[in-house]
């Protein structure tokens, strides 16, 4: 692969500048964000984690269905940025309904639910999309 000879002007090189310096700053109001969950009450509302709740989703633009991973109700979204889990199950387990990890991020907490009606290791697809 080749690219051609970028343009080495004052106004490219104010342009880069000026994108790094968007990008960072726009990383660190995020890293804000995060640590002290600055729209906690929302995204609790939303039942998720804080990863899934402050990244930005980027989804194709088609209606997808997907069941929930724990009870396998299906579920219905205007985009391929599908949820994980229905938001009933999400509430009852203490999960992000949207990566389905602890809602607090906690690895270490002691009860996983396990989905009722599916083999234990979640095994291969049955193909009943
Ligand atoms: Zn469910
Ligand atoms: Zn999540």
């Amino acid at each position: 692969m080749h690219r051609p000879r970028r343009t080495f002007d004052r106004f490219a090189l104010i342009s880069a500048t000026e994108r790094s310096r968007m990008y960072v700053d726009s990383i660190l109001a995020l890293a804000r964000e995060i640590e002290t969950d600055a729209r906690k009450s929302l995204r609790l509302e939303k039942q998720e984690c804080k990863s899934c709740f402050y990244r930005q989703r980027v989804g194709g633009a088609s209606m997808t269905s997907q069941p929930c991973a724990c009870c396998g109700k299906l579920m219905q979204f205007g985009s391929t940025a599908t949820d994980a889990l229905c938001p009933e199950c999400a509430k009852e387990h203490s999960l992000c309904k949207h990566c389905g990890g602890d809602l607090e991020m906690r690895p270490r907490r002691r009860n996983w639910p396990t989905a009722a009606d599916a083999p234990r290791t979640g095994g291969a697809p049955d193909g009943n999309d």
